[in-house]
């Protein structure tokens, strides 16, 4: 038995589930995801392997090593999982066969089973309607007159989003008559394999605010949640973050139960996120994505164990960490490549000395190499005793990217 497989077997337990540190863990994906999964399982002493792309993606700079090729690619594939323990990933749009070639070599969390429900919009809200879990009405879209037909059934205004491939808002549109569905340009969004709609529609939730769960189960169904986010979007993209959430305790427990029932329906191992929108008085469930999630990312600082942690210790099969917070208040805020945008416009960078010089914000920031408007190239978090303030000591550093160098 070579050093790495006995590095599988716990001494304690005996389990073969348990991947110690010491291991080599695979990350199927390059991006910020990717790279924050990876600090945090180096500094619990694990060796992680990057599969992407190219070499200078965000979590291939961080990683003990990468393979880099097309993430089809079946010799590429082996060449990375080979060198695995466990494989996970950061992102669900991963090819199904590409998690199957891999899960040959090492045990591979999510499985192909819940990414696929992942990558389908279609398949992702039936099977949580079928499991009783709250979702917006919907309706299957396939052109023009039958985004009219939803519209009647659901009532106007409807959101349609392509099923697949659609993130930050991309591939969706807001329908407010009959007349706007012409405006959509309907062909060309890709279906599912099993005949599914290439496009669905949505009733549109007129909710008080966002919130997400993030709960992490191991193969031996230990679960654990997160405390609740509260989220705020701007352009359909994440703009904050904030802990703990403004949602009555009966609503954060409900949000809690179902993150957990959404994970066992699907026997998750591994983190998943629960998208939730909170009306007066229910929760409805937008979307779940199966792997570390933005609004995670405030954990870092805010809780004893952060999403990346737990994420490490889900597949390991390792003790789940304390969810709790360690502060009475935490708060995160997106960078988007618009601010690297409006500093060139003016001949400059983001003036990162003015942001740092505000007290208490930690920077971090995913080594993107092209800002483009809309694209998240890092973020800001602040920890303290009073919500608004730690918000507004976040806006200000953000501000003081645009501002002159003194
Ligand atoms: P993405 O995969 O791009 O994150 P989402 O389905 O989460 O797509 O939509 C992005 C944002 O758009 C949501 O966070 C919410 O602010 C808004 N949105 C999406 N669907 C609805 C809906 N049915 N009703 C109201 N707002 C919605
Ligand atoms: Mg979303």
């Amino acid at each position: 038995m070579s050093d790495r497989q006995a590095s599988k077997i716990d001494p304690a337990s005996g389990s073969e589930h348990v991947i110690l540190p010491g291991a080599t863990i695979g990350m199927v994906g390059g991006g910020q995801l990717g790279r924050m999964f990876a600090m945090a399982a180096a500094r619990m002493g694990y060796r992680v392997g990057v599969f992407c792309g190219s070499s200078d993606e965000p979590a291939a700079e961080v990683a003990a090593f990468t393979v880099c090729g097309p993430l089809t690619d079946h010799s590429a594939i082996e060449a990375f999982a080979k060198r695995c323990d466990v494989i996970t990933l950061e992102f669900e749009n991963i090819p199904a066969d590409t998690i199957a070639a891999c899960s040959k070599h090492a045990p591979t969390y999510p499985d192909a089973s819940v990414l696929a429900m992942a990558q389908d919009r279609w398949i992702e809200k039936t099977t949580l309607r079928e499991a009783g879990i709250p979702v917006a009405g919907f309706e299957p879209v396939y052109d023009r007159e039958s985004a009219i037909a939803a519209g009647e059934s659901l009532g106007w205004p409807i959101i349609v989003k392509t099923c697949r491939s659609g993130y930050d808002g991309k591939g969706q549109h807001r329908l407010n008559s009959p007349d706007e569905a012409a405006l959509v340009q309907w062909e060309g969004a890709e279906s599912g394999d099993d005949g599914q709609p290439p496009w669905v529609a949505e009733a549109l939730v007129l909710f008080e605010r966002e919130a997400s769960v993030i709960v992490a189960r191991t193969l031996d169904q230990r679960v654990e949640t997160f405390p609740v986010f509260e989220n705020d979007h701007q352009n359909h993209i994440l703009d904050e973050t904030k802990l703990p959430a403004n949602v009555s305790p009966e609503l954060q427990l409900q949000a809690r139960e179902i993150a957990t029932r959404v994970a066992e329906h699907l026997g998750l191992v591994g983190l998943l996120c629960v998208e939730l929108f909170v009306t007066p008085d229910e929760l409805i469930v937008n979307e779940v994505a199966p792997r570390p999630h933005n609004s995670g990312h405030v954990t870092i600082e805010a809780c004893a164990t952060s999403q990346f942690e737990q994420h490490v210790r889900a597949i390991c099969g390792l003790p789940l960490g304390d969810t709790s917070m360690v502060v009475p208040a935490a708060s995160m805020l997106n960078l988007l490549g618009d601010i690297w945008e409006a500093a060139e416009a003016r001949e400059t960078l983001p003036n990162w000395g003015a942001c740092l010089d505000t007290p208490g914000v930690a920077l971090h920031l995913y080594g993107k190499h092209a800002a483009r408007a809309g694209r998240k190239m890092g973020h800001l978090s602040a920890v303290g005793s009073d919500l608004a303030d730690v918000s507004e000591r976040l806006r200000l550093a953000r501000e003081r990217l645009l501002s002159d160098r003194g």
